[in-house]
């Protein structure tokens, strides 16, 4: 079975349509939703709703968890914490809850499914270097744990690989810890969004990248009211 693994759509709605025009015309049966699905931009209702109705498994992100949780938002630039306040005001009741009781890991068979780390998901921390990686690898049963929250798409080994490419195929007893990449906001210098495919049969996994309408989504945050900048950096992927 082949599923789409999709990642911190960060309430940009254009990008999100795109992508599952896309999976839909694939034929991909699943959908998997590793958590930010709102945050930064400016629909995050029917970001939401669509998530509702096309995921069959969802964890929880840092900035659902900051909209919904009521945590302190010490750890939030002042950009992210205006669209969590914003959002916040913004959301339906029936979709604020279902973002507060999103759980924050699931692991079926071979793979675990998490925003940001294995270990201790609550903490948010990032999974950038192989350090990192390193420290993660013992934290979770089966082959793969697939993350997002960096918005940096990119795979790192047990066999010490680290993998950038557009399709790659797992290797036998190789751990693998595998960032999906952001559909709503990339971070590394590609504003294309974002999203990962896995075969599960031919044990191989791939990055999707899409072109979508990023002028409307940035002039949806103008409009919105949210900060320019969140709608400036949807233009060069940063
Ligand atoms: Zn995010």
């Amino acid at each position: 079975m082949r599923k789409a693994i999709i990642s911190d759509i960060h309430a940009n709605l254009e990008a999100l349509e795109t992508a599952l025009e896309w999976i839909k015309k694939e034929g991909i049966e699943q959908i998997i939703c590793l958590g930010d699905i709102v945050g930064y931009g400016a629909n995050p209702n029917e970001c939401v709703d669509l998530i509702r109705e096309y995921c069959t498994v969802v964890v929880k992100g840092n900035h659902d968890s900051a909209t919904t949780d009521g945590e302190d938002l010490y750890n939030f630039n002042p950009y992210a914490k205006k669209a969590v306040l914003w959002t916040k005001e913004q959301l339906s009741k029936r979709n604020y809850e279902y973002l507060y009781y999103l759980p924050l890991k699931v692991e079926i068979g071979d793979y675990t499914f998490v925003h940001s780390t294995p270990k201790k998901p609550e903490r948010w921390n990032y999974i950038i270097t192989e350090y990192d990686a390193t420290l993660s690898f013992s934290n979770f049963e089966g082959q793969a744990c697939l993350v997002g929250h960096s918005h940096l798409p990119g795979c790192y080994g047990t066999d010490e690989s680290f993998i950038l490419a557009q399709e790659f195929t797992l290797t036998k007893g190789v751990k693998y810890i595998i960032n999906v990449g952001s559909v709503g906001q990339p971070r590394d210098g590609d504003p294309r969004l974002c999203f990962g495919v896995l075969d599960e049969e031919k044990r191989e996994f791939a990055w999707i990248r899409l072109e979508y309408d990023k002028e409307k989504s940035g002039q949806r945050i103008i409009e919105s009211g949210l900060p320019a900048y969140l709608s400036d950096r949807l233009k060069v992927g940063r």
